[in-house]
């Protein structure tokens, strides 16, 4: 049996496995092509912190803002949601990439940065080593091993500009003309700093595209109207889980967006992807120790997360099915319902069966 890891990919979910592996006093060594890794490093990080806490990453450093609550916005309707507390904050990607890898280097993980792994050198490397694939949504690890595809991946374009005074408030437009499966969003990155990005259905067009159209709309329009765009870019986040995650017989896992670990309702993957890197990692060890077969790495990950999962991947089939005019006329209901209020005091981005729960009990 093999007892050393080696992580292909060096973004947020293959340093916490990476990283905790170490504190299990097992040899591993990481990957990444760049000497900067984090394919997303430009991508925005919205974390809730109740999610970030699970993660124990000294992540304070990275912090650029904190996030009180949200307004939803579809069919010339809108709720807004509060809280009185910080329920996340945005993170500068790469710092929080770099805290991950200082983490890691101090346990004692082998870092390999600027040397992308092909097929062969994935071979030699599998013949001595459990393979982590760690390495994004168009992994090669789990092209080389044959672990098959992920369905569904939405396209983002997304750009900063100079604008301020927007404070703790993140802003999200629903519209199926504009955005197909996804939304357009305002994210107040820093203080005068504001992003403005759009995701769609990788099927239904170009995000460049999208986001020209969804900056020329009259709400947009009026919040950057003068404003220096700053930083453009596009990619791509897959939003379904990959049809094979791990392999005992092989000795090979994925973790992150190269398994499709990421909420469907938003494209956020961090702390899903980071949490099954934790789970990966336990499982590792007691595949390691106790000869137990890896596959329980799945099927815990299943019992803990699958639930929000597919959870999410209601609420976003919810929102891409329906009219504009009908998620307007849900929003008007929620407003009346108080489902605004309720969501500003119980609600949990990452976790929507725990605010079920929380209504049940309040119900009950
Ligand atoms: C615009 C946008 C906004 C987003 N906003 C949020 C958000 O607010 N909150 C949130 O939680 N998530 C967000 N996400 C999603 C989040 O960025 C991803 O879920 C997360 O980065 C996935 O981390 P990862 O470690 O799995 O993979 P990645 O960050 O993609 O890292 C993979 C690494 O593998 C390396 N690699 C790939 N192939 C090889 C190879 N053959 N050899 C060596 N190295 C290799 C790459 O260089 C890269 O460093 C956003 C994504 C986008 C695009």
């Amino acid at each position: 049996m093999k007892s050393t890891v080696s992580v292909i990919g060096a973004g947020t979910a293959g340093l916490i496995a990476a990283r905790e592996l170490c504190r299990k006093d097992i040899k591993v060594s990481i990957y990444d092509q760049k000497s900067v890794p984090g394919s997303q490093i430009h991508a925005s990080g919205i974390l809730s912190l109740s999610g970030l806490k699970t993660l124990d990453v000294d992540y304070h450093k990275a912090s650029t803002n904190r996030l009180y609550g949200a307004n939803i916005h579809a069919g010339g309707e809108n709720i807004e949601i509060r809280s009185k507390e910080a329920k996340a904050c945005v993170l500068d990607r790469k710092e929080l990439n770099e805290i991950c890898i200082e983490e890691a280097v101090r346990e004692g993980v082998r870092m390999n940065l600027g040397k992308r792994v092909t097929g062969t050198e994935l071979d030699v490397l599998h013949a001595s080593s459990i393979i982590l694939g760690a390495d994004g949504a168009f992994s090669s690890v789990a092209a080389h091993f044959g672990m098959g595809s992920i369905g569904r991946y939405v396209l983002t374009y997304k750009a900063e500009f100079n604008v301020g005074g927007r404070g703790g408030v993140v802003d999200l437009f629903f519209d199926r003309e504009t955005t197909p499966g996804l939304f357009g969003w305002l994210c107040p990155n820093s203080e005068d700093i504001l992003e403005v990005g759009v995701g769609i259905d990788s099927k239904k067009g170009n995000a460049k595209k999208a986001f020209e159209r969804f900056i020329k709309t009259k709400e947009i329009t009026k919040i950057i109207d003068g404003a220096r765009m700053i930083d453009g870019g596009a990619s791509m986040i897959p939003i379904s889980r990959r049809e094979q995650v791990v392999d005992n017989v092989a000795e090979v896992l994925l973790v992150g967006d190269s398994a499709g670990q990421v909420k469907a309702s938003t494209g956020g993957g961090i702390i899903f992807g980071s949490n099954a890197a934790i789970i990966a990692a336990e499982e590792i060890q007691r595949h390691i120790e106790d000869g137990t077969s890896l596959a329980s790495y799945e099927k815990r990950f299943v019992k803990e997360y699958g639930l929000d999962m597919a959870l999410h991947k209601v609420i976003n089939s919810l929102y891409s099915r329906i009219g504009n005019r009908s998620i307007g006329i849900g929003l008007k209901c929620m407003r009346w319902l108080g489902v605004d209020s309720f969501l500003g005091k119980y609600g949990d981005m990452d976790r929507p069966s725990l605010m079920i729960k929380r209504a049940l009990l309040r119900s009950a």
